[in-house]
């Protein structure tokens, strides 16, 4: 295979891929507790409603694989009325600062909830979901925890590493993402057992209220409502799906793009306002400059996010997401080598290998791109050791061994990967490389 402006067209591509693959972290104001008759009370769910969600859940389980084959069109397009979905919301907050929609891409979607004495009041949290958005998607009852497409535990501490001061926080949903259309491909929520500040145990409806909202968040809706109404407001929020909320949520799961459109016209200025105020009010917290840098980055204001991001680093100096969005900077400016060097960082604060296969990939890229390809090499070989799932990660690794000549290590990789996923044979570009082998 002689075409080198094929395999540059490759690695390209492969870059803006790996940018989407990120974890974004959705924060949760702890609110505090409001006037007792203002709580809503609820008894647990009812003997007949927890029958008919595990009846609905045993009968559509067996519909439902790991990796679901869905119709796209089913999602992209929700028969519904123009004048159902034209109403006050607040999609302009919950997309993020690309202004792209982050959500699920199908309509079915999968929930582990692990034991915990809330376990009915969470079932009630996603009925109500359910309930509303029935033509949009389902919740369906997930009985193994890997295979599910959200997670939900009741925990005594936050296990993600930004929340050591968390003292305002009773509930947080990490993301994770890919693709060019940011479909979300898991979600873990977690719900703080304890009030915060203190050890006394956070009651139903609190876990309720708090459930509703960070499902909001694992539906795709990345900021907070302006407004106090709604479930999707940062603190204090309500115990009821708004109307606003309701009318954000249809928006985003009807597929109609051209409403959508016209709904975002003014997201950029949202969006910094937004993240501008969230770190005015907690300056203190390194992921609020994380978010603002962010928010910067994606409008194209590189000096800004790298300004944001020092003053994260300041506050928490070995966060290595904050190495990482400083070096995805330097690298979209073409700094290659000062990414690479922020990467590495980012790498001594790393004790994972699922967390180092990323990076390891895009330090990986930052020498491809110089034409440095025995670095690239190492680079890439050693993420796809790691996850030697990830289709890209051995395209990746497949340029290298081309550019190389390394044919035979070429075809092992292959060789492998296709007694996983036989369907990488029908790639042009695996064709080419086993002809170029032969
Ligand atoms: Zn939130």
């Amino acid at each position: 295979m002689n075409n080198r402006d094929k395999q540059r067209n490759l690695i390209i591509i492969s870059a803006v891929l790996l940018l989407t693959i990120g974890i974004a972290n959705y924060i949760n104001y702890y609110a505090p507790p409001k006037p007792i008759g203002k709580i809503l009370s609820f008894s647990s769910l009812s003997e007949k409603e927890q029958q008919q969600l595990f009846e609905k859940a045993k009968k559509e389980n067996n519909n439902i694989e790991t990796n679901i084959q869905e119709d796209e069109n089913s999602v992209s397009k929700v028969d519904v009325s123009e004048s159902e979905l034209k109403q006050d919301n607040y999609l302009n907050y919950a997309i993020d600062s690309n202004g792209k929609l982050v959500r699920w891409n199908k309509k079915k979607i999968t929930v582990f909830v692990s034991e915990s004495e809330y376990k009915n009041t969470i079932y009630k949290a996603l009925s109500t979901y359910n309930s509303t958005f029935e033509k949009y998607f389902t919740f369906y009852l997930a009985k193994d925890r890997e295979n599910s497409d959200i997670k939900i535990d009741v925990v005594n501490h936050f296990s993600s590493n930004d929340n050591k001061d968390s003292i305002y926080m009773a509930g947080i949903t990490n993301n994770s993402f890919s693709g060019s259309d940011k479909h979300l491909t898991n979600s873990h929520i977690q719900i703080l057992s304890k009030k915060p500040n203190s050890n006394k145990k956070i009651t139903d409806s609190e876990v309720y209220r708090v459930v509703l909202h960070e499902l909001g968040h694992a539906l795709g809706i990345i900021g907070h409502s302006p407004n106090n109404n709604d479930v999707m407001f940062a603190s204090e929020s309500v115990n009821k799906l708004s109307l606003r909320d309701i009318a954000t949520i249809k928006l985003m799961y009807s597929g109609n793009q051209s409403l959508i459109k016209s709904e975002t016209k003014n997201f950029a200025d949202t969006k910094l306002k937004e993240a501008e105020d969230y770190a005015k009010k907690s300056p203190n917290k390194a992921i609020s400059w994380v978010n603002l840098g962010r928010v910067y980055y994606d409008l194209g204001k590189k000096e800004d996010a790298l300004g944001a991001y020092k003053k994260a680093l300041a506050i928490e100096p070995k966060n290595p997401l904050i190495y990482q969005s400083m070096a995805e900077c330097y690298y979209s400016s073409l700094k290659y080598d000062v990414a690479i060097k922020y990467y590495n960082i980012a790498l001594e604060n790393i004790s994972t290998d699922e967390q180092k296969a990323p990076i390891y990939n895009m330090i990986g890229m930052c020498y491809a791109k110089q034409d440095k390809f025995e670095n690239a090499y190492q680079y890439f070989k050693q993420a796809y050791e790691i996850d030697s799932n990830n289709r890209m990660l051995l395209k990746n690794y497949l340029v290298a061994c081309v550019e190389l000549d390394k044919k035979q290590e070429a075809i092992t990789a292959i060789n492998n990967y296709k007694s996983k996923f036989p369907d990488i044979l029908n790639e042009d570009f695996v064709k080419d490389v086993i002809k170029w082998a032969k």
